[in-house]
């Protein structure tokens, strides 16, 4: 079944304008911004600027040349926050959510990069 974006989704309004946000990076293809509800001392979400739902939708949909943009943007947001273990940090959590299972709230396709902290077990019961 192919995948159906819904253009009215937060971060679709945000890419527009129509919602603030403050972005810590930008690129060609993507942003990254802070979480309006931070789990973490670093709580960054990056999103492809195109309309794409989840990472198997992007990874299907997106041209090589956003999908490079994209892996390398958050690499890039890691390092520029300090918590990159080439930036002198301690590391950090990629997370994404991808459909109901997941709990996926927002349904344009991101990455949480959590850290600044010890970020704790990788799932809970
Ligand atoms: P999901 O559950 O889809 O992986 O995560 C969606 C995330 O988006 C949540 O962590 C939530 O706090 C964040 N979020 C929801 N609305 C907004 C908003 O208007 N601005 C920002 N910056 N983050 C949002």
């Amino acid at each position: 079944m192919p995948y159906a974006y819904d253009d009215q989704n937060i971060f679709a309004k945000i890419l527009r304008g129509e919602i603030p946000s403050t972005p810590v990076f930008e690129s060609e293809h993507t942003v990254a911004f802070p979480d309006i509800s931070p789990q973490k001392k670093t709580h960054i979400l990056v999103i492809p600027k195109g309309p794409y739902r989840c990472y198997d939708h992007f990874v299907q949909a997106a041209t090589a040349e956003e999908q490079l943009d994209f892996f390398k943007s958050v690499a890039k947001v890691a390092e520029q926050l300090g918590v990159s273990e080439s930036a002198g940090g301690e590391g950090f959590r990629l997370i994404t959510n991808s459909g109901a299972h997941s709990l996926q709230e927002v349904p344009h396709f991101h990455v949480h990069l959590l850290g600044g902290e010890p970020v704790g077990p990788l799932t809970c019961k």
